[in-house]
């Protein structure tokens, strides 16, 4: 991916501190925070109660990093992430401006170990999250190493699909998406308001896809192979391939982000169109 060079965001909060965080109490091993941490990613649950699942119970709680936030940090990964934001910020300002809207970027926050969220206690394992109470991004850049490691995932362009596709549920929460299907969810079965978290998490996928077309012609940023790491990724994390890592089976039912095929599927249709029309995967028919 070509980013060196671009413009990079000043809307990121680094309140990673040398103290960071870790776990305290009985040892978990990492495996089981690698696949917590990707399941609550993907599916929204808090990371603890999966490792509290998978590990017997009985884990206490991760502590928190004392130590204040030093001078901004300047690593490639740090100006990555700017410059990544940035990108997002250019994109979709000029696309919600092309329909007379004003886009209000969000915060992105750089932490390790735990930090307090308007959503609860962000924690480390529970990977990129956005919480919409206070309009921010929540990454532990670990994420991006797990990715790398335990998924064998190594790409810039699959760790700016990873911050896009929160940028993407940002963009549902200003255009009043995620509360429509909060509210939907209330009056459902489990069933079927796992469909609509199918669906929200497809369109975030799309969403992601639909930036990646924008950038790429305003700025060229895709290189040969990117597409490909970006797929390898979506489908590292899909549900099933979730599911079948950590339980053997498949329990289509349960799949509250899509299918590894799914998310691939939509994250190329809006990488392809650029159009953001066509990540309506709540009429879709066949996601
Ligand atoms: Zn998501």
């Amino acid at each position: 991916m070509k980013w060196e060079g671009n413009r990079e965001s000043d809307n990121v909060e680094d309140r990673r501190g040398s103290g960071g965080g870790g776990f305290g109490g009985r040892s978990i091993g990492l495996g089981t925070i690698a696949i917590a941490l990707v399941a609550s990613y993907f599916l929204g649950i808090n990371p603890l109660t999966v490792i509290e699942m998978m590990s017997g119970g009985n884990v206490t709680s991760v502590q928190q990093a004392q130590t204040p936030a030093g001078a901004p940090a300047n690593d490639t990964e740090t100006r990555f992430v700017r410059t990544v934001l940035a990108d997002t910020e250019d994109t979709w300002s000029a696309l919600f401006r092309n329909s007379d809207a004003t886009y209000a970027p969000p915060t992105l926050v750089l932490f390790a170990g735990a930090t307090p969220t308007a959503c609860g206690t962000g924690q480390s394992a529970s990977g990129p999250f956005y919480c919409p109470a206070d309009q921010k991004l929540y990454i532990d850049l670990s994420f991006f190493q797990l990715m790398r490691e335990r998924f064998q995932v190594n790409s810039e362009f699959a760790q700016a699909y990873v911050i896009a596709h929160e940028i993407g549920h940002h963009v549902q929460h200003l255009t009043g998406i995620d509360e429509q299907v909060r509210r939907a969810q209330g009056r459902m079965s489990q069933v079927q308001a796992n469909n609509l978290s199918v669906r929200t998490e497809l369109q975030a996928d799309c969403y992601a896809g639909v930036w990646a077309h924008h950038a790429n012609q305003a700025r060229g940023i895709i290189e040969q192979g990117d597409v490909e790491g970006a797929l390898r990724a979506a489908t590292a994390i899909g549900d099933d391939a979730l599911q079948r890592q950590s339980q053997g089976h498949v329990v289509p039912d349960s799949f509250t982000h899509g299918s590894s095929a799914q998310r691939t599927r939509w994250f190329s249709l809006g990488l392809e169109r650029g159009r953001i029309e066509d990540c309506d995967t709540f009429k879709a028919r066949q996601l």
